[in-house]
């Protein structure tokens, strides 16, 4: 392959939303997003994953590189190290809810939530339009896609509105996934 085309990683950011139009079980595919930049820091001792691979990164450049309205970095509110802080504290709960709750869904404690929420309490108004049919699954192996499916999509939506406003890749200032593979560096460094 000619080495000064680089690789159309955005289009697994792409995709991924796409398939969960067809399907939500397709979401699961979230989850090697989630898992494989840390495998990355643990294996290569770098972000190997933002440096390279990240398709959200990728799409963020694609969309905004040169487009953005004042392609000038966010004010410090938005991406210093409180942002940072709140960004991990709303990773980390909205993934204990995701597990947490597919677990009492599993358990027959509470009801499956099969819809979409931005930021985990605002309903979309629409519902996904399901074009392939699932087939007959427990509650929460239906259930757990949309959560996560509504995770990215929450991060998603907050990092183009960044992208269009500022520099191309503000997100990955406050990205949860980068503030924890930094921590992890700094944790094999010491
Ligand atoms: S910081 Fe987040 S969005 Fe940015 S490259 Fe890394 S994983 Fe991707």
């Amino acid at each position: 392959m000619n080495k000064n085309i680089a690789f159309p990683y955005y289009i697994f950011t792409i995709l991924f939303f796409v398939l969960g139009l067809f399907n939500l079980l397709f979401a699961y595919l979230g989850f090697a997003c989630m898992i494989t930049p840390f495998v990355l820091v643990y294996r290569d001792r770098k972000k190997t994953w933002c440096q390279r691979y990240c398709p959200r990164a990728h799409l963020f450049n694609l969309l905004f590189k040169g487009r953005s309205l004042t392609n000038r970095p966010a004010p410090k509110f938005m991406t210093g190290d409180k942002a940072r802080l709140v960004f991990l504290i709303y990773f980390l709960v909205n993934f204990a809810v995701l597990i947490i709750s597919t677990i009492m869904v599993g358990i027959g404690q509470v009801e499956a939530i099969n819809d979409l929420r931005f930021l985990m309490a605002f309903r979309l108004p629409f519902a996904a339009p399901q074009i392939l049919a699932s087939p007959d699954l427990p509650d929460f192996v239906i259930h757990m896609p949309y959560r996560i499916y509504s995770m990215m999509m929450t991060t998603t939506v907050i990092g183009l509105l960044l992208g269009w406003i500022y520099k191309p890749r503000t997100w990955c200032t406050i990205c949860p996934v980068g503030t924890i593979s930094n921590m992890a560096i700094n944790q094999q460094r010491s």
